[in-house]
Order: structure tokens, then sequence, then C-alpha cells
């Protein structure tokens, strides 16, 4: 999972106070919660034959400081936001990923941060475990001497699998691009926006991010330095499955190569569900006059949730926070349950990246249970409510491996011993694992299949009952909002219909 942004300006920016690179971090922090083990950035100054970089494990205002931006000053810049897929936290799986091709003279160099997870044989040799090094490789294949629109395409053609990509290629003289490339899927998003500055005569600067509130940051920070006469942003579009665009002196130019158009589009519903920051806007055919924002989805699945149990009562309803908010509020506004702050996250939560087991060995190396420590840091109980409660209800907006919803209702147990709980989870029960890029584990590690389905699992996390959202409620609702029916979204997690083979050996033992 990761978070991407970007920005290309023409060397006029220089004449302004706005740091390129100061706006790419802005927009990575607004992804935060895409990623927040590491962040990385690579800069490029037109005419400069080398890269600017500095990458780090952390969040992105500890990570890119201000300093560091100032010292790898560029007018253009790319960076990324990372969630490790594995255990350690690895700086070198840290985006984004330079390499150069041919040498001497003729020497160009291509850096690139990837949203999304390849499915196809990799066949490369890679620095490091990381899928986005065959992308990068497969340029030093392509003949260098056709257009690089034609370029970018013979390096993806054999690629396969979710790809958002933002990419810097430097020529020989030193000459920057930016360039956005989405798989013709579209599994992942990518949006575009105008940057424009300057007094009288406006300049035009061009960003890319995963989602739009990395926009809505950078317009804040605008705002709050005063600095809207002389600088603005538009949202231009989402850069459209299957499209490679081009950023560079002579403008924004857009290629859809031939195989790659009329192709399904699957956007991953998981995003909308859970992973997008509920301020983004979801691309839709009619995003720019009816904008559509994540929250909305989850607060009309919340409803649906309501609507598929009719008569589900409870002295209140709690969010598990901050994901299971909205979801909670439209399930409690379609039910007449009233919403109750019953879990809180602590401020601090996030914050801290003593990992739980190595705090485990800090407590005296005892056997502790890893997850309550997790849940400790991150969430604290109003014990009131509980205590004077006979019947509550617990929302969360999905289920993965269920371990951190079987510790909030062991913790709640433990307020009050005789209190019936009831589990509601606004998606529908995630059997299969993703391959497209969401960290989730394998098949038999989720919550579902280890527990043999839903009796099982009710046990097991220790609730009264449980009930999810049925797979038809999720793709209504989605539908009703978006206008995008069944076939256009990639549920695979929940129906197992993947709509991109699942080629490499090890993702295909994920499976048993
Ligand atoms: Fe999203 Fe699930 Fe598809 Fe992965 S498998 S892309 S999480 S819907
Ligand atoms: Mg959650």
């Amino acid at each position: 999972m990761c978070g991407i942004a970007g920005a290309w300006f023409p060397e006029e920016i220089r004449e302004t106070k706005i740091n390129p690179a100061f706006l790419v971090t802005l927009m990575l922090a607004g992804e935060q919660h895409r990623g927040h083990d590491g962040a990385g950035i690579v800069t490029s100054k037109q005419g400069e034959k080398d890269f600017g970089k500095f990458k780090g494990v952390g969040l992105v205002f500890d990570v890119l400081t201000l300093d560091r931006m100032q010292r790898i000053y560029g007018d253009t810049a790319i960076g990324h936001v990372r969630y490790s897929t594995t255990g350690e936290i690895d700086i070198d799986n840290i985006q984004p990923f330079t390499s150069v091709i041919g040498d001497g003279a003729n020497m160009e160099r291509l850096t690139l941060c990837h949203n999304g997870n390849l499915t196809s044989e990799l066949k490369g040799l890679r620095p490091t475990d990381s899928d986005s090094w065959e992308i990068l490789h497969n340029f030093d294949g392509v003949n260098s001497h056709i257009s690089l629109n034609a370029r970018i395409y013979q390096a993806l053609k054999n690629v396969r699998g979710a790809f958002s990509l933002g990419m810097l290629h430097k020529s020989a003289d030193g000459e920057t691009s930016m360039i956005c490339v989405r798989d013709p899927h579209g599994i992942r998003p990518l949006w575009l926006a105008r940057y424009r500055f300057g007094f009288g005569k406006r300049k035009i600067g061009y960003l890319f991010a995963s989602e739009t509130c990395a926009f809505e940051m950078l317009s804040s920070y605008i705002e709050v330095l005063g600095l809207e006469s002389e600088h603005r942003v538009e949202i231009l579009r989402p850069v459209r499955a299957g499209e490679i665009v081009i950023i560079n002196h002579d403008g924004l130019q857009s290629f859809k190569p031939q195989v790659w158009r009329n192709q399904e589009r699957k956007f991953c519903i998981f995003e909308v569900i859970y992973y997008m920051n509920p301020e983004s806007i979801v691309e839709t055919g009619d995003w720019k006059k009816n904008p559509i924002y994540a929250w909305e989805i989850q607060e009309a699945l919340g409803r649906k949730l309501a609507e598929e149990n009719p008569g589900l009562t409870a002295d209140f309803v709690t969010a598990v926070p901050d994901s299971a908010n909205h979801h909670t509020l439209g399930f409690s506004r379609a039910s007449s349950v009233l919403f109750e702050l019953g879990i809180l996250r602590k401020h601090t939560a996030g914050r801290t990246f003593i990992a739980p087991y190595r705090l485990a060995k800090m407590l005296n190396g005892k056997d502790l249970d890893e997850r309550i420590l997790k849940i400790m840091r991150k969430l604290s109980f109003v014990v009131k409510k509980f205590q004077q409660a006979e019947k509550v209800l617990v929302i969360d907006d999905s289920l993965v491996r269920s371990n951190t919803f079987k510790c909030i209702i062991k913790m709640i147990r433990r307020i009050k011993q005789s209190l019936k709980i009831i589990g509601g989870i606004c998606s529908p029960p995630i059997k299969f694992p993703c391959f497209y890029g969401i960290a989730t584990p394998t098949k038999k590690e989720l919550g579902w299949n280890r527990y043999n389905g839903l009796d099982g699992l009710c046990e097991s996390i220790s609730v009264d009952m449980l009930t999810y959202l049925t797979l038809a409620g999720l793709l209504s609702v989605a539908h009703q909002l978006t206008g995008y029916g069944e076939d256009d979204w990639c549920a695979a997690c929940f129906d197992g219909h993947y709509p991109v083979p699942i080629e490499r050996e090890e993702q295909k033992n994920e499976l048993k």
C-alpha cells in the first residue's frame, strides 16, 4: 500500500517563494494514511544532469524536513509514502527508485514511484524484493530512438497487475518530463491537477497525486500563507485507465496505446470502503459537476447495513475509530440507534514507530499479547458508557484477520462481562487475498477462513451476534452513488474473481 505525488514546474517557479519539493512533501503528508512507514522524494532541476534525493523511515514531516527540501531544491519532484507489507521496515524498499539508461554523453535518468502490485512473473534482477524494479529495468531493453510515450508502453506492455505510476525522465541534456501511467483496468487511483502561479501572465505547473485530498492540502497551505492571488490549484481530472500522460515544456500530452483501450474498468472497491481519505473525491463520470466523496459512500454503507438488518437495536452504536466513523454515523441515522463515542482514538496514535513486538520486549520480554499492546497504544474506551449499557453494537468497516476486532471486544468485555455485544461489519466477508497492492494476508490467515465462517468467527471474537453487509448491498450502494455497476469494480477479496490473472508462483501459493 502506498501513496504517490508529484509536481512539474517551468523554471519561472524559481522566482516565487514556492519550493516544488515542499509542495510534494505537503501532498504526501495529505496522503499519509496510505503509508506511514517511510517517505521518499526525488527532485530535478531543468538543465542539471542528476537528481536530488532523500528518503527515510518515519512520517512525512519527520523525514522530508524543510531544511532537507531546501538542499535538494528542484523545479520538479516526485515522492512516495510507503506502508511495509512485510514485518521489518526496510529503507531500501522506500521509493522513488532511480536508474540510468545508456552511458556517457547519452546517459538518461529515470525515477519511479509505484502504487499497486504486479501479478506477472518477475524476470529482471532486483536490488530489493520490490516488484517495482521490474518496471524500471524494462526500460533497459527498449530502443531509445523511438518517442518517449512509445518507450513507456514498450517497457510496460508485458507487465500485468495494478500500477499507478509517477515517473521523472531526464534526457541526456537534462530536460525533465514528468510521467503518469495507470494500468488498463485503473485498479488504483491517480489524479492530475493544474497549478497556476505568478501575477499577470500566469504560468502553469502540473501535479499528480493518488488522491484529491493531497491537492486540498496544497490549497489550504496557499490560503494559510495568503498567496491565493498568485497561486491556485485546480483539480484537472483522473488519469484514465490505460493512459500515459507526459508533462514537460510542451505542456500535458496524453497517449492511449491501442491494446490498452476499452478494457474493463476495475477500480478497487476496498479503496472506498476503507483505504481512501474520506475527504477524497471518488472517480465517477460526473465528478466535476457532482463530486462524490469517499465519506458519502461510507455513510451509505452504514445505512445499507441498517436496511439489511431491520429491527437491530442496541443502547448505542459505536465505531471502531477512525476508519468506521462515517459508516457508523450512517447506520445510526438509518436505524435511529443512538451514536455514541464509546471508543476513542488517542491523539498520539500512529506517531510512534516502536513496533508492538519491540514494546513487548521492552516490557521485560514476557510473552505479552502484541495486539493488546497495539490497541492500548491506539485506543481508549469510555468505560462508563459501556458500564451503563445492556446491549451495544460495535461497527467496523471491514474484518481482515479479525485480530484487532477480537481484542477490542475483549477490552469491552473486561469493562462489563454481561454486556450483549453485536458486531456490525460494513463490507462483506473478506475471503480472498489481494494481489493488487493492499496488504492482506494469505487465504488461510483471513479471519473468515481461519474460523470457518460466521459461527466460528462469532465465537472466536466473542460477540453475541455478528452481521456483515452483503456483496449485493455493497455493489448497489457503489452503483447508486457512482453510476458504476457490479462489473466495473474489483471486488476479488470478497468474491474471488480476480480481474487480472495471478501468475506468480508465490502469489498462487497464498491462495491455497
Ligand atoms: Fe481492492 Fe480487494 Fe480488489 Fe485488492 S482484491 S484490489 S483490496 S477489491
Ligand atoms: Mg479499522
